[in-house]
């Protein structure tokens, strides 16, 4: 059985290949002869002389199960295999806290232009309290009343601001039995908390935008 189409302007009749013979021609044609070409090419090389319905469709799925093309293929970003699970802590919820300070927020005069933010290390669980300035004092007792609620951690991570590593806190920390940890002065990434608090910036100055005058 024969398909007439007019190919360059010239009339030609192209077999029409039983079903029971299509796979056998898609190899011959993409693998034996066709030394492993593209989609494009193989479909070309087969419509000039044969006619199966579904020709794209057949030869795009035969393509790529081609193992050797599959082996030779390039690279891209869909090959990326995406993490599926982060990594999970296994210390208790409310063990490990990052804290951080926040400021100064608004180079006007504000109220609060400051603010002290936690971040629990196993639920990312955030706090923020707003403060008019950052004093060691200030810090303590923002902890104390947030620890009240959470109970007191047994670690708390911490940078090197001079409210952190002052005496004050120091001595607020022993008493309440919680042993602070130290970042390495000028590693910021080791304080997971600064991610907290670009995005809690980022709030504040949607918020300030949208709302200038309270
Ligand atoms: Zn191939």
């Amino acid at each position: 059985m024969y398909h007439r189409t007019r190919i360059l302007d010239r009339d030609v009749d192209r077999i029409v290949v039983p079903e029971s013979r299509r796979q056998a021609l898609y190899d011959l044609a993409h693998g034996q002869v066709g030394c492993h070409f593209s989609v494009h090419k193989t479909k070309q090389r087969i419509g000039l002389n044969f006619m199966c319905p579904n020709l794209v469709r057949d030869v795009v799925y035969s393509c790529k199960c081609c193992e050797l093309c599959q082996k030779r293929a390039r690279i891209t970003y869909r090959d990326c295999v995406p993490i599926e699970v982060g990594v999970v802590s296994m210390e208790p919820v409310f063990s490990f806290f990052y804290v951080d300070c926040m400021g100064p927020l608004f180079n006007s005069k504000a109220q609060y232009n400051c603010a002290i933010v936690f971040l629990d290390k196993t639920c990312r669980f955030p706090h923020a309290v707003p403060l008019s300035n950052l004093t060691a004092k200030h810090c303590c007792e923002d902890m104390l009343s947030l620890w009240q609620f959470t109970d007191v951690p047994s670690r708390v991570g911490m940078d090197n601001a001079n409210n952190f590593t002052g005496e004050l806190t120091r001595e607020f920390m022993r008493r309440i039995g919680c042993a602070p940890i130290f970042c390495t002065p000028c590693h910021p990434e080791a304080n997971s908390i600064e991610r907290t608090i670009d995005t809690l910036k980022s709030l504040i100055s949607k918020v300030a935008q949208e709302y200038p005058r309270s």
